[in-house]
Order: structure tokens, then sequence, then C-alpha cells
């Protein structure tokens, strides 16, 4: 008896999910959180088995944009994770739900972080997953190098605002891709133009086709544009989200597209 060492741990937790998809981002702030919920949403929504792993330490949002109140079981006998049920296809656990209180995200500081993490991912009983969503913090620090390492054969999803993706931020994100070798199936303009609340016309507020061009220069595909829309933040405080899909709003099949890519 006794417990597994970590990596064995995260490999038997890992085992039989077929995608595993990190949605990161080169700064908080750009829907990173919103996209990985949405993503995670639509394709359980499609009648795929679909688990979503909030480890985004900065501003663990998802509990709350999902209206979840519930913590997650845990077995305390074998040291096992139960993620939440939200619905007959998705499940999901969030790195906060494992903290008594506020004050325990003490542990957060320093290098047991990292350690915390990678338990953390090892801990959760997920079973047979078709895609894992994982969000994970912003930039290239400490946690989502580990959360890289340590969930491999994962795919990337960059989540970007049009402003953003001219800057060094989404560069640095990619390269950091690059480097841990973590394939990227492309990005998501998030905030990108303004739906008026009055005429429900579609505002330009960036321009148009600069992200576009970038991605192509980068060798990427934009995947999916989300306009801003006051109803997303509407449904993020009520705890109820929009029935919107990506591939709805966007300029193409996000899901498709993400399904051949990998
Ligand atoms: P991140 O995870 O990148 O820090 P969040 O997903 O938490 O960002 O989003 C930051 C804030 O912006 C939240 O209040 C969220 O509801 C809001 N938001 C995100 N995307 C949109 C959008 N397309 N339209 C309107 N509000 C949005």
């Amino acid at each position: 008896s006794g417990v597994q060492p970590v990596d064995e741990r995260v490999a038997r937790a890992l085992a039989d999910i077929r995608f595993k998809v990190v949605v990161m981002s080169g700064k908080g702030g750009v829907g990173k959180s919103t996209v990985a919920a949405y993503l995670a949403l639509g394709l359980a929504d499609k009648g795929y088995k679909v688990g979503l792993l909030d480890v985004d330490l900065h501003g663990p949002s998802i509990p709350r944009m999902l209206g979840l109140s519930s913590h997650a079981v845990v077995q305390e006998d074998e040291q096992r994770i139960l993620p939440v049920v939200y619905n007959s296809n998705l499940r999901v656990i969030s790195i906060e739900s494992l903290m008594p209180n506020r004050e325990s995200s003490v542990i957060w500081r320093g290098p047991l972080k990292i350690g915390v993490v990678k338990q953390f991912i090892g801990d959760v009983m997920w079973d047979h997953l078709d895609f894992l969503v994982i969000d994970s913090p912003p930039g290239t620090g400490d946690v989502p190098l580990t959360v890289a390492q340590t969930v491999e054969g994962a795919y990337a999803l960059v989540v970007t605002t049009p402003q953003e993706i001219a800057l060094a931020d989404v560069r640095k994100s990619l390269d950091f891709c690059r480097q841990v070798e973590l394939p990227v199936i492309g990005v998501v303009e998030n905030m990108s133009g303004l739906v008026c609340p009055h005429c429900g016309k579609e505002v330009e507020l960036f321009g148009q086709g600069g992200g576009e061009a970038m991605a192509k220069n980068l060798g990427l595909d934009i995947l999916a544009r989300l306009p801003i829309d006051p109803r997303i933040i509407q449904a993020a405080d009520q705890g109820r989200p929009l029935k919107l899909m990506l591939d709805d709003t966007g300029s193409g099949p996000a899901y498709q597209q993400m399904v051949a890519g990998v």
C-alpha cells in the first residue's frame, strides 16, 4: 500500500482522456477562463464527455461562472478527488475548491505551489473523457510551466484580444509552447468588436484583420472570434452561462477544427 509516486498518479489520472487542451493567455483579463468554460460547455453540449480543470490561482473564477457552490468530494482513504458533476457530460474541478478558506491561499506563495499543482492534477478522478479543458494561469511562469510539463500529450489554445495579439505577450506564449513542445491548435480572439445592445449589430472597436494577419504570420489559425457581449458578464455574475457556442459567433467551426487539428 502507501501512496504512489506523483508521476504515476498523474499518468493514472490522465490515462483515459483522449484530448487534453490547455487554455492559455499572455496576460490576465483577456477572457481565458471564459473561453475555457464556454469551450467545455460547448463540447459537452455536442455530446462529448468533458472535464474542466481550473488551475488558475490568480482568480479561480470557473466555479462562480458556472454557479457551482458544491465542493469537490474528497475520498480520504484513497486520497482521490471527485470532480463536481455540472451535467451528464461535464464535470468540473477547481483547485480553489480544495482550499478550506481564503487564508490557505498563502500556500500559493513560494515553490510549494509547483508541487501542489502537480499533486492536484494527479489526484482528480476523471475516468473516461473525450476532452479535458484546462484553465491555466496566464503568462509563462512556474505554474503554467508545471501544467505543461505535467499533462503529457496536451495541446494549447491561446486566448488573446485584438490589441494583445500584436504585442509581445502572445509571442511569449507561443515561444513557451514551442519550448515545452505543446502543439498550438490555434488562437481564440476574444473581445473582438462590440455587440451594440441597442441594435444588435457588431461594432469593430479595434479595426479588423490585424489579428488575422498576425496569426497568419505566425502560422496559426484563428479558431473563433468572440465579440464583447455584456450578457457574458451578466451570465458570469449570475452563475448561469449563456447558451453560447464558440463556433456560432466566430469565424469558423472551432470544434471541428480543434478535433481535426489534434
Ligand atoms: P481571464 O481568465 O483571462 O483573466 P476572464 O475569463 O476571467 O479573463 O474574463 C475577465 C472578465 O471579462 C470577466 O468579468 C468576464 O466575464 C469578462 N469577459 C470575458 N470575455 C468577455 C466577452 N467576450 N464579452 C464581455 N465580457 C467578457
